[in-house]
Parts: structure tokens; sequence; C-alpha cells
């Protein structure tokens, strides 16, 4: 079954060999380098999740590449006018865990989706009460229901990266990582026309490589504030109270709309989302830790 659980004793698997050979091109190579980080020839080095905050990044919040594809590493030199790079988080060292600046606004994220048992619920929920949600949808769903990604994106919500096929990332070698973070951001930049802006590790399981490529993807680590483990079928009421005792100002909410029977989560929304909407909430898909 997925889930987010952070796994117990979950370890990167050190030194893999011919791991520096993974880094292809100079261009992610000077990425890394302008960034101040080392290359990868680093054993993981997984962080637990919920760990500590991160601290902030420096600066304003990124911008939106300037088009669809702008978030793909490049070379940096080449023909023609100079190529506007994307604005590339700073490496963090663990996942945001909540957001900031918020005033009574708090964060729902749905993961491991779209399935259509449960997405189109949801959205319908979503929809009936004019609130935006985040979608953290794993590539080889989201191949298979093309329809309800774009469903996400009409209704104005975020369609987020949670890997391609919900393995456990550190485990993989870098460019296996790559490959799961990079095939899903091709795949919803295709359906929605927006690479995603944040990215979620399965399980909770990070490392550094996890934190550099996505970085270098354009994208923000996001962990949760409250985990509903509505993965294990505690009942809707049980689910409700988890979101209503957490809930407070740049909280992120976990829930999952596929990998299991979701009618509890389905049904829990029904009841918590008009409540905190009635105890002066808001809820935002933000595309950047300041909401
Ligand atoms: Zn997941």
């Amino acid at each position: 079954m997925k889930n987010d659980e952070p796994l117990p004793g979950v370890a990167g698997l050190p030194g893999l060999p011919g791991r520096r050979t993974l880094l292809r091109g100079a261009a992610l190579f000077g990425l890394l380098a302008a960034a101040g980080c080392s290359s990868a020839d680093r054993p993981g080095t997984p962080t637990k999740t919920p760990t500590p905050a991160a601290s902030p990044a420096p600066g304003p919040p990124a911008s939106r590449p300037q088009n669809a594809s702008a978030y793909r590493l490049r070379p940096m030199t080449g023909m023609g006018p100079p190529r506007e790079l994307p604005v590339r988080p700073a490496v963090r060292a663990a996942p945001i865990l909540r957001m900031t600046g918020a005033d009574r606004r708090m964060v729902l994220t749905f993961d491991d989706g779209p399935d259509p048992r449960y997405t189109s619920r949801i959205l319908k929920t979503l929809r009936q009460y004019d609130v935006r949600a985040m979608f953290f949808v794993c590539g080889e769903m989201a191949e298979a229901h093309p329809d309800l990604l774009r469903q996400m994106a009409d209704d104005g919500h975020a369609v987020e990266n949670h890997t391609w096929s919900h393995p456990e990332l550190t485990r993989l070698t870098r460019s296996a990582i790559r490959r799961q973070i990079e095939r899903t951001s091709d795949l919803v930049d295709a359906l929605v026309g927006e690479p995603p802006r944040w990215f979620r590790a399965p399980y909770g399981a990070w490392n550094r490589d996890t934190f550099e490529l996505g970085s270098a993807l354009g994208m923000e680590p996001l962990a949760w504030t409250v985990d509903t483990l509505d993965w294990r079928e505690p009942g809707s009421g049980t689910i409700v109270r988890r979101v209503l005792d957490g809930a407070g100002p740049g909280v992120v909410v976990l829930s999952h709309d596929a990998g299991g029977d979701r009618s509890q989560s389905v049904q829990a929304l029904r009841v918590y989302l008009p409540r905190l909407l009635d105890a002066g909430y808001e809820f935002s898909a933000p595309r950047s830790m300041r909401i």
C-alpha cells in the first residue's frame, strides 16, 4: 500500500560506485557548483520526516519560469541569445514543513493520485467550497488519468511532483532519482502547461540527492505539518479530528487521494473543510512557502 509514513531506518546506499559519473553534462554540475554544494559522490544522508523546519530560502520568492519547459536542465552556453535560466531554489538540508506569513491560511495536500475513484470526488468538494489545494501526483497515475490532471489545473489547483512510481528514493542511484523526478515534471508540464514547483519524496525519505536534484529542476521540497494518517483507514471521524486539532496558520495537511481505499479521506474532507472555513481559515496552493 502506498502511503507517506516515514519509514523507520530509511537509509541511503552509501558510496554508490560510479555515482559521480551520473552527473552528466556540465550544466548540472555548473548549477550545483554555483549553488555552493558539493558534487554527488557522497553517501546519501536521509532525513526522516518530520524534521525541524528548514530555514527559509534567502531572497524573494522565486518567480515562474518564462516558458513551460524552462525548468529543464540545459547547457548554459550555445548559439543565439542568452537563454533565460529558471530561478532555482536553494538546496535545502531538510524539507519545508509549514508555510510562513500565513494569517489563518492553510494548505491541503493530496498525494499518490490521481485516482478516478477518489480524486474526482475530492475535486468536486473543493469546487463546491471554492478552495484551492495541492496535488502531489505520481507520473504513472497521471499518465493513466490525464483528464484528471487537466481538471486540477482548470480548477486552479497546483499539480506537484511525487515521483513517477512512488519508490523509496533513498534506495535509488542519483540518476534513477533524477529520472523519477524529471519524467514526472515533464509529464505534468505537458499535460497542464507548467511544471511543478514543489516536490515531495514518497515516505518522507529524503537525502541530499533528492534536495539537490529537486532544486536543480526548479522545485522546493515540501513535507507536511499534519499527517492525517488516512492511509491507515482510521475512520473519517478520526481524520477530521486530526485535521481540526492540527489546524493553524501555515499548516500543511497531508492526505491521500490514491494508493488504497480513500473513501474515508473523501468523506473527512466534506466535514473538516466547511468547519475550517467557518472558523475563518482560507486555503491556497502557494507557489512559494510564503502564503
Ligand atoms: Zn505518497
